[in-house]
């Protein structure tokens, strides 16, 4: 399952900080997910709190906030935003996006003891 990979991928990251920071508990771990990145929040939560019970964020909770994709407008030469892929423009109904950003996952906090 892609889920399981990337909370591998995420607790390999928890276990790297508290290397370096020298903590011994994790009470939060604060993911931001683009909408374009095809992760299934709940599913990434279920997976989550199987592999963390066997690692140093055994018992902490996965907080999940889901970004915006970001797209390059050509036809309006700026910046919009959209919540899918092969979404039109949202200011020009136009199909000339770039998808620029929205499709990465990302630790944004730890909160730890
Ligand atoms: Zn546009």
């Amino acid at each position: 399952m892609h889920e399981m990979a990337l909370c591998e991928g995420i607790i390999g990251i928890v276990e790297e900080e508290a290397r370096k920071r020298a903590f011994a508990k994790v009470k939060v771990v604060c993911l931001e997910i683009g909408a374009l990145s095809h992760v299934a929040p709940e599913a990434l939560k279920f997976c989550f709190e199987a592999i963390a019970a066997r690692s140093i964020a055994r018992g902490a909770r996965l907080e999940i906030v889901e970004t915006p994709g970001t797209a390059w407008c050509m036809a309006c030469s700026k910046s919009v935003e959209i919540n899918q892929r092969y979404e039109p423009c949202p200011s020009c109904g136009g199909y000339q996006l770039q998808v620029t950003g929205g499709e990465e996952m990302r630790v944004r906090e730890l909160e730890v003891d």
